[in-house]
């Protein structure tokens, strides 16, 4: 059976998975209060709808609590954001992400039972910096306050090394999870693997610990 979506908010982040989700095959309800917005995606969703969803009789009018999951994706308004999040919890979503704008958002979000925390440009500028900081770092992605996953493109230090004479595990406390090799994926990649030129590696491990091996990368 088709999953089926509500995407609350058609600014450029819930516009742009109200298109992902379409383009998956999925069923999509897109929902904004601006009609335009509302228009733009007509062709795009399943149903597009005009409605103010801090109104209660509205959610529950468009049968909103028997879809899967719910995405709010209001911005700036916070206040429209926590009172729809906490509507749609009373009225029995079971899924419903939301997407923070700051830290006290995302606390408030928590509490009233928001089921995942979203903060896409908060992490986007993370993962960018990275990549900024250390050429060798393709991506980072944040899995809890202390803990991620990195993807490494293999420099000089690197390659020729099989992965027990680097010994990352041992020297760094990370773990290499797979290895990203032209178009394959060596997927938990053995003691006796060599490192070769332009590989990708992907670890995961602690950030303080990802920092360091950052760090002796750029050296
Ligand atoms: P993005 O960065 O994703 O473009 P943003 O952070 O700039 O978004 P806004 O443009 O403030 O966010 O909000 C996203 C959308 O949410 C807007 O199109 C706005 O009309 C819609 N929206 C705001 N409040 C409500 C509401 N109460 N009911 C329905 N839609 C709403």
């Amino acid at each position: 059976m088709k999953k089926e979506f509500v995407v609350i908010g058609l600014g450029r982040f819930g516009g742009s998975i109200c298109k992902e989700l379409a383009d998956q095959g999925m069923e999509v309800m897109a929902i904004d209060q601006d009609e335009d917005r509302v228009n733009e995606f007509a062709s795009i969703a399943t149903h597009a709808v005009i409605a103010d969803t801090t109104d209660e009789t509205v959610l529950k009018n468009l049968g909103i609590r028997n879809f899967d999951h719910v995405i709010v994706a209001i911005g700036a308004d916070i206040q429209a954001s926590i009172l729809t999040t906490l509507m749609l919890k009373e009225i029995g979503v079971k899924n419903v992400t939301v997407k923070a704008q700051n830290d006290y958002h995302a606390k408030v979000l928590d509490k009233i039972g928001a089921d995942h925390v979203v903060h896409p440009e908060r992490d986007m500028g993370r993962r960018i910096a990275h990549h900024i900081v250390s050429n060798n770092v393709l991506d980072y992605i944040e899995l809890s306050n202390e803990y991620s996953i990195a993807e490494i493109v293999a420099n000089e230090w690197l390659v020729g090394n099989t992965i027990v004479d680097l010994n990352i595990r041992a020297k760094y406390g990370l773990n290499i999870v797979a290895i990203k090799r032209g178009g394959t994926m060596i997927i938990s990649p053995q003691a006796y693997d060599t490192i070769e030129p332009n590989d990708v590696l992907i670890i995961i491990g602690a950030d303080t610990d990802i920092h360091r091996f950052e760090k002796k990368l750029s050296q």
